[in-house]
């Protein structure tokens, strides 16, 4: 095959999480004046076709009982911790990231020593494994707070360097837009903002015009086009996202107008895909620059899956849980961000009244806990829900389904869109932090807010990550 003559754009996402426990353990086995050295082992992900994203499935910082030799001058690993990498990961196929400190008082860059051992093992990665796994490595500061991060061709004769984020999207952060080492082909055209948008966002520059333009370039894929999700959308839409993915099988109905803005009588005779009626929200905010992909399909389809992994942000507002589970799952395989919106009402069987509940959950990136092992969808359904029609027709009449029918309202569904916004705008602008996830539940009038820290499942058959296991202290 040969070189592409277009060059390839390749960025290493690292959740912040992920990015802090590994930062951690480095400094924590760097002794004074010493170096270390730290992996990560990646799938590669082709995004479109000149754009690659590598993303870590696991993760290993060697203990000093690993190293044959490590100072300022140079670090050597023992041959029993190379045979267990490779046993471990490099077998399983995945790519590898080496990252190394530099003490501060060195240059921060790739030595000519590392040249050459970079070259060394990218060459040997191709030899001995058939998957031909490409070596990325870093340099860092002793803080890990400097990085410089290339990926090395399969021969060890070239390398390109590539963009590094350790944040929720990989929209770079414009504020130090001179420091940028590579351009970001997403923010070169982003110049000619009109000034109709321009004069559009005047009241919401407090947020910063950084901000503002993240919110222009971010991708958002919608599974859910209904009362949760078209509010969502007229909600993000006005705050100034224009790129979108949409995704819903369904058509509007009669029984959708007491809750859906803009929505007509119409446009339910004229059996409107909820997906077009929310891309036609959308283009009612822009009469330009916005990128809509409708699809009126449901999320197990193969296409739409491709279309979701290549988002920066997935938004799943669906009433039922298989196509949650499905779009938990998307969001951990292609580590995307993923935000999940849901309201139910019922009636308290002691005194009558309606119980109104909304949850927004973002479980964090990465892995950690997610919709499955926090119980936020009930796996049992997801099953019934992919049974067979006439299972389901039983199931539904004994009520262990919730059918469309379910009561619904405009003013709670958005409550939980209007809040799953600020929880989007919180986490673009910085006022917000999500490292460890979010299960926010509001039980009319009331808002709880669930302790994360107690969803921690680190054996998740969903979100579990490989951790290393330290074998080394012989
Ligand atoms: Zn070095
Ligand atoms: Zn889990």
């Amino acid at each position: 095959m040969k070189t592409p003559a277009v060059p390839q754009d390749i960025c290493l996402h690292i959740p912040p999480k992920m990015w802090q426990e590994f930062r951690l353990s480095m400094m924590k086995y760097q002794q004074y004046d010493e170096e270390a050295i730290g992996f990560l082992f990646c799938k590669r992900h082709q995004v479109s076709k000149n754009k690659i994203r590598y993303i870590p499935k696991a993760w290993i910082v060697p203990l000093p009982e690993c190293y044959e030799l490590q100072s300022a001058s140079g670090l050597v690993l023992k041959q029993q911790f190379h045979s267990y990498l490779i046993e471990n990961y490099l077998e399983e196929g995945l790519h590898v990231i080496h990252i190394h400190t530099h003490v501060s008082h060195t240059m921060l860059d790739f030595s000519l020593v590392d040249d050459c051992h970079e070259s060394e093992y990218s060459r040997f990665l191709t030899s001995k494994f058939a998957k031909k796994p490409r070596l990325i490595s870093g340099v860092c500061d002793e803080s890990l707070r400097q990085t410089h991060f290339r990926i090395w061709d399969r021969k060890g004769k070239s390398y390109q360097k590539i963009r590094f984020y350790q944040s929720w999207f990989e929209i770079p952060k414009l504020e130090k837009s001179n420091d940028q080492i590579i351009a970001d082909p997403r923010s070169i055209n982003q110049q000619d903002l009109s000034s109709q948008t321009n004069s559009m966002f005047i009241r919401q520059q407090i947020f910063g015009d950084a901000c503002q333009k993240q919110l222009g370039e971010l991708k958002v894929g919608l599974i859910g086009c209904g009362g949760i999700g078209s509010i969502f959308v007229e909600l993000l839409g006005r705050l100034g996202v224009k790129n979108w993915v949409l995704i819903d099988p369904d058509r509007l109905e009669m029984s959708n107008l007491n809750r859906i803005p803009g929505a007509t009588k119409k446009m339910s005779d004229q059996r409107w895909h909820k997906v077009d009626y929310v891309k036609y929200l959308i283009k009612k905010i822009y009469e330009t620059g916005s990128c809509v992909k409708a699809m009126p399909v449901s999320i197990d389809d193969e296409v739409a899956q491709q279309e979701i992994a290549c988002t920066d942000l997935i938004v799943v507002a669906t009433d039922n849980h298989l196509s949650r589970k499905i779009t938990q799952e998307l969001a951990l395989k292609y580590m995307r961000p993923l935000v999940c919106l849901g309201t139910h009402i019922e009636v308290n069987q002691s005194d009558n009244r309606p119980r109104m509940f909304c949850r927004i959950t973002v479980p964090p990136l990465g892995g950690g806990w997610c919709l499955m092992c926090g119980n936020m969808i009930n796996l049992q359904r997801a099953a019934l829900e992919s049974a067979p029609v006439e299972i389901n027709q039983i199931v539904e009449k004994a009520g262990y389904i919730e059918g469309i029918n379910d009561p619904a309202v405009f003013w709670l569904n958005s409550i939980c869109a209007s809040t799953a916004v600020s929880v989007i705008h919180g986490l673009v602008s910085g006022f917000l932090n999500l490292d460890n996830g979010i299960d926010w539940i509001f039980d009319f009038p009331n808002w709880h807010k669930t302790n994360v820290g107690f969803l921690e499942t680190p054996d998740c058959y969903f979100c579990g990550f490989k951790k290393p296991d330290l074998l080394f202290q012989h």
